[in-house]
């Protein structure tokens, strides 16, 4: 079995994290399966201006139930401490026996060049093949671009602009996320009034 992690805040997920992760799988055969692994306390980010760990698992939950190839795994939830992709790189190889060659991690370009900043880079792209996807209008100016070489880019997949920041933005000033996130995660976000500002 070969399966492909996604971590993210997906606070919340949106479109272009199930566009990247349906077109990853369309180019990649081997890939049997996609687990969507929402961050709890991610290190890059403003933990108390973040939605709840129970907020943002479920809305991927309801985002990805239609799909039998995606899956959710709440394993960064039962971890102490902040939530680092190489923890989880290696629960899943130590848990599921899995290697280099089956065993992938997806980004966006924007996490590439950024990469060196992460835990154990190095260790990140020895146990996992890092699979990237470009990310239009964002700065892809690399101050260490060790990291490119060890990458893949998945070409072939729809380029979207679209970002967690643009369905909150939105949300704040009145305006609709139709289309930016599936209708499920759109009812959950207005039953809970969430992002409202
Ligand atoms: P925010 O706007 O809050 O920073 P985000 O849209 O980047 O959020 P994350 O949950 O932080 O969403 O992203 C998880 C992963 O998905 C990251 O590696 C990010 O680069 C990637 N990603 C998110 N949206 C896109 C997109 N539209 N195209 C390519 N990669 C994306």
């Amino acid at each position: 079995m070969s399966i492909c992690l996604f971590g993210g805040t997906f606070d919340p997920i949106h479109t272009g994290h199930l566009i990247m992760a349906q077109g990853t799988l369309n180019e990649f055969d081997a890939i049997d399966k996609i687990v969507f692994i929402p961050s709890a306390k991610p290190p890059h980010k403003e933990i108390a201006t973040c939605s709840s760990f129970q907020h943002r698992f479920t809305m991927t939950k309801k985002a990805i139930e239609s799909n039998s190839n995606f899956s959710i795994s709440k394993v960064e939830n039962k971890r102490p401490g902040k939530s680092y992709s190489i923890d989880t790189i290696k629960f899943f190889r130590n848990n599921y026996k899995l290697n280099k060659d089956n065993l992938f991690f997806l980004i966006g370009e924007d996490s590439l060049v950024e990469l060196d900043t992460w835990k154990a880079p190095q260790e990140i792209v020895s146990l996992a093949t890092l699979l990237v996807i470009r990310r239009p209008n964002y700065q892809t100016e690399y101050k260490n671009p060790e990291y490119i070489n060890k990458a893949r880019f998945v070409d072939g997949v729809p380029l979207l602009d679209i970002s967690s920041s643009l369905v909150r933005e939105n949300i704040s000033q009145g305006k609709s996320i139709k289309y930016l996130v599936p209708l499920t995660v759109e009812e959950y976000i207005k039953s809970y009034k969430l992002y409202q500002g």
